[in-house]
């Protein structure tokens, strides 16, 4: 999480890895250049480089100062977010609002501590617009006072996106688990929060993962251990189809096969807001692939086997124990 010292300043954290942003501040270097600058000018003109209170006249001239080698070159790769242009941006992020900074829990975690395990997180800022409030981790769902459905690795989201995670696994996904007759114990997550662009293109537009409002889904563990992934053609289609209409109809995003490619092996769920709330609801539940017709050879030994005449169904020898039965 941030830490602010002399030599930089380190903002943002997620469960699956940093995101800093380094404002550098190098007292040393320049008085390292002044020094340079001071001992090449005094050589040129003349004068000592180092003063000497009494330099005798034999006295080694003072060795020429090696300068600083050049910086490597840097890659010209752009990130995946505006970049800062004040340090206000680079600190605090583009939405921040001192007025809007309170201890007190928001209403919205106020009702989630009700219904799930979470640990309230500081705001994380930048850089640009990645980041921001009310953020929290997410560990577990409560089902009761005594079961919980476990959420791994816990996602750091804001407080509203764990909010609608959380009563979609309590109110859909554990229903539709039981009906096939297991109980649902762990919820697979893949990603949360993570500043970067779209399907982790540089240069993308802003994910949602950036603002905390996304995660992803990988699987579904079940009691027996028993692991189902919803992205699985041999899944249970009920289940899977289940799955997808009750997601669809609570995020306003919804990727996963068939969508865009890059959400083949994992759904992902966002909070994003757009105009006349427009949704998307993009996974295709699909089957297994019809098994291959029959070869040539397989085809041509069916049709000897179905010109052959079928066996004598009357092969049973009369008089055995089983007659005798039947006849009683
Ligand atoms: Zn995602």
């Amino acid at each position: 999480m941030g830490t602010a010292g002399n030599l930089g300043l380190t903002t943002n954290a997620s469960s699956r890895g940093t995101i800093r942003f380094v404002a550098h501040i190098a007292p040393m270097k320049l008085g390292i250049t002044s020094f340079v600058l001071a001992a090449l000018c005094c050589r040129f003109s003349g004068l000592p480089a180092v003063a000497q209170d009494s330099a005798p006249a034999a006295a080694p001239l003072a060795q020429p100062v090696p300068l600083p080698r050049s910086r490597p070159h840097q890659s010209a790769a752009k990130p995946g977010w505006p970049e800062p242009q004040s340090f206000h941006e680079a600190v605090a992020g583009l939405d921040f609002k001192s007025e809007d900074v309170t201890s007190a829990p928001s209403e919205c975690r106020l009702r989630l501590e009700k219904i799930a395990v979470i640990a309230p997180l500081p705001r994380l800022m930048g850089p640009g617009t990645c980041g921001g409030g009310d953020m929290v981790e997410l560990s577990a769902v409560k089902l009761s006072t005594t079961l919980q459905v476990m959420v791994k690795p816990a996602p750091t989201i804001r407080c509203s996106m764990a909010e609608s995670l959380t009563l979609w696994i309590r109110d859909e996904a554990v229903p539709r688990f039981a009906k096939t007759g297991a109980a649902l114990r762990i919820v697979d997550t893949y990603d949360d929060y993570n500043c970067r662009g779209r399907n982790r293109v540089i240069g993308a537009r802003m994910s949602e993962h950036g603002r905390g409002n996304a995660v992803d889904i990988r699987s579904f563990t079940l009691a027996d251990s028993k692991v189902v992934f919803p992205t699985d053609i041999h899944a249970p289609k009920d289940l899977r189809v289940g799955l997808r209409e009750s997601v669809c109809s609570r995020f306003p995003t919804v990727l996963g096969p068939g969508s865009d490619g890059y959400h083949e092996e994992h759904i992902h769920l966002d909070l994003a807001e757009r105009n006349n709330n427009y949704r998307i609801c993009q996974w295709d539940v699909r089957e297994p692939p019809p098994p291959p017709p029959p070869s040539e050879e397989q085809a041509l030994i069916a049709a000897e086997l179905a010109d052959k005449p079928l066996p004598n169904p009357l092969t049973t020898k009369v008089g055995g124990q089983g007659a005798s039965r039947r006849k009683l």
